[in-house]
């Protein structure tokens, strides 16, 4: 835990992200433990590509998106938690303005005010 003090807001953000991160780590954990790896989602793509199971083929594909969209969620867990370690939690990282509660409710891992993040967007459309 960080040594300064954080508001009630602030530490309650950092719960509900580290509760999110929980909840995301055993649902991958259980994803790539159970029927397939990661790497053995690729291995099996590239050993199947020939084959006519398409059904098979696009159920693994599934999986395999589901796994980058978590990593992503992951690391946007991780930042928000460095935002709030850093004593920042809770405010824009662009502008420095107090983020609304329900923005965050809705959306624990925004670093952004609204307008920021609209503008992050439109410069960098894959993010
Ligand atoms: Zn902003």
């Amino acid at each position: 835990m960080p040594t300064h003090l954080l508001s009630a807001a602030q530490t309650a953000l950092h719960d509900q992200l580290l509760a999110q991160r929980t909840e995301l780590l055993a649902r991958m954990a259980h994803e790539r433990g159970g029927v397939i790896g990661r790497a053995e989602v690729a291995a099996d793509q590239y050993e199947t590509a020939a084959s006519d199971n398409a059904q098979l083929r696009s159920e693994r594909e599934t999986q395999f998106a589901m796994n980058e969209h978590e990593t992503a969620e992951l690391a946007d867990i991780e930042r928000a938690l460095e935002h709030i370690a850093q004593g920042h939690g809770g405010t824009c990282i662009d502008c420095a303005v107090t983020i609304p509660q329900a923005r965050l409710l809705a959306t624990p891992t925004a670093l952004r005010c609204i307008g920021c993040q609209s503008a992050h967007e439109a410069q960098h459309p894959h993010f």
